[in-house]
């Protein structure tokens, strides 16, 4: 069977990797763009242009159902649209695939309902990266052990949100697995806002953004006299792209929605 997909973001870095990932998937179509302009344009590789033939552009997913009804929206655009979009998918029997950060953990349990209700797969992924999902399942695994953890990531410098969506993920995986507690003097105090970075359930997150980094994080669980690290870099956008293929190909067997392509790794 041919799994007919939608991508919300084509123009962006991940949208045209992945574009060209789908391109190449034996058992993939690319079969519309979902877009906010060009409605009645066509994408040829990364350009946009009038010249029918290449994939059919729409601004809504109401218009763009009633051309062709794909089994899967990749969203890949960021993280004001990626709500509705998530949404509008799951009302019109639509299975996302999203990459794009800045869900809200309320916000991913009312799709969650959604998609129950509608008995419909979803699949958000705050990582593609295989490397980067076996990062976070080590770093949940050895915060059982060395429980006062700091997490340090490093994104280039036009990403727009902060805190990285992986380093939630993070955060929430060693919640899962250890007593909330405050890290740190009990006394500190920050002479310079932010200094300690943001505090989520006690565990500290950094965020860098800087020209020439792509995605990168570094775990830090100390313990009395020790200290393991736990590094993951993405050099290269095709690093996600086998999670992509992976997770549309898993979202086609599911009846609820995933948070985590850990939960689709063994
Ligand atoms: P990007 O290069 O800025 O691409 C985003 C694209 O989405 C742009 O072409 C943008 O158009 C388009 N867009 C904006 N609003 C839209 C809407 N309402 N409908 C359709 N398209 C819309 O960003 P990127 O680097 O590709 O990253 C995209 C998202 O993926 C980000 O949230 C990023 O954090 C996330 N990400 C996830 C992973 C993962 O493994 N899960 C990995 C890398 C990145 P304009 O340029 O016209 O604004």
């Amino acid at each position: 069977m041919t799994i007919k997909i939608a991508i919300a973001g084509a123009r962006g870095r991940m949208g045209t990797a992945a574009v060209q990932a789908i391109n190449e998937a034996s058992d993939m179509e690319l079969v519309a763009i979902l877009d906010y302009k060009y409605e009645g344009m066509y994408l040829h590789g990364s350009d946009v242009t009038d010249t029918p033939g290449g994939v059919p552009i729409y601004e809504t997913l109401e218009s763009l159902t009633a051309d062709t009804l794909p089994d899967v929206l990749l969203e890949l655009t960021n993280p004001d649209a990626v709500y509705k979009n998530m949404h509008d998918a799951l009302t019109y029997g639509i299975r996302p695939v999203v990459g794009t950060s800045g869900l809200s953990l309320k916000s991913i349990s009312q799709l969650a309902e959604l998609a129950d209700e509608k008995r419909i797969g979803g699949i958000i992924a705050p990582n593609f990266s295989i490397g980067a999902v076996l990062m976070m399942k080590f770093s949940a695994m050895a915060a059982r052990y060395l429980n006062d953890v700091e997490i340090i990531e490093m994104h280039h410098d036009q990403k727009i949100d902060a805190p990285s969506g992986t380093a939630m993920k993070t955060a929430e995986m060693i919640m899962d697995v250890r007593e909330p507690h405050c890290q740190g003097h009990p006394g500190e105090k920050e002479t310079e806002e932010g200094a300690r970075g943001a505090d989520i359930d006690g565990m500290k997150i950094h965020s860098v953004r800087l020209p020439g980094f792509l995605a990168h994080q570094q775990v830090l669980l100390g313990a009395p006299g020790e200290m393991l690290t736990i590094r993951h870099d993405s050099f290269d956008r095709k690093c996600f792209m086998p999670g992509v293929l992976l997770a549309i190909r898993e979202v086609m067997k599911k009846e609820s929605l995933i948070y985590g392509l850990e939960n689709i790794i063994e």
